[in-house]
């Protein structure tokens, strides 16, 4: 069995990863890396319902067992596999060093 991968593993697979706001953090597709981080989950919902349409009535709910497939690559597995713990802080971090240091009109350090 190949080790599990991790958020620092993944992050040096997948360099292009970017920090995302919002609540799906720490996520991301471990085959493909998906740049966008974008996944299709099983949720459970209550829904309105009547008979010319459904709308969702209340908070998405899943969970660590729920399916996750990634909408790049199609890969699938539980959101516990799509889950890198720490990933963001890390994403964050690699993106802070790589940013120049922003030189004013006048010449000086922006802070
Ligand atoms: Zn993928």
């Amino acid at each position: 069995m190949p080790r599990k991968l991790t958020a620092k593993k993944l992050l040096a697979k997948f360099p292009k990863l970017e920090h995302k706001a919002g609540f799906l953090t720490d996520l991301a597709c471990p085959k493909c890396g998906n740049a966008d981080r974008t996944v299709k989950i099983d949720c459970k919902v209550i829904c309105k319902l009547d008979e010319h349409e459904t709308q969702p009535d209340g908070d998405y709910e899943w969970d660590g067992k729920s399916y996750c497939e990634c909408r790049e690559c199609h890969h699938y597995a539980t959101v516990k596999d799509f889950t890198f713990k720490g990933l963001d802080d890390l994403i964050a971090e690699a993106q802070d060093s790589q940013q120049p240091e922003g030189v004013c009109d006048d010449g000086s350090i922006a802070k």
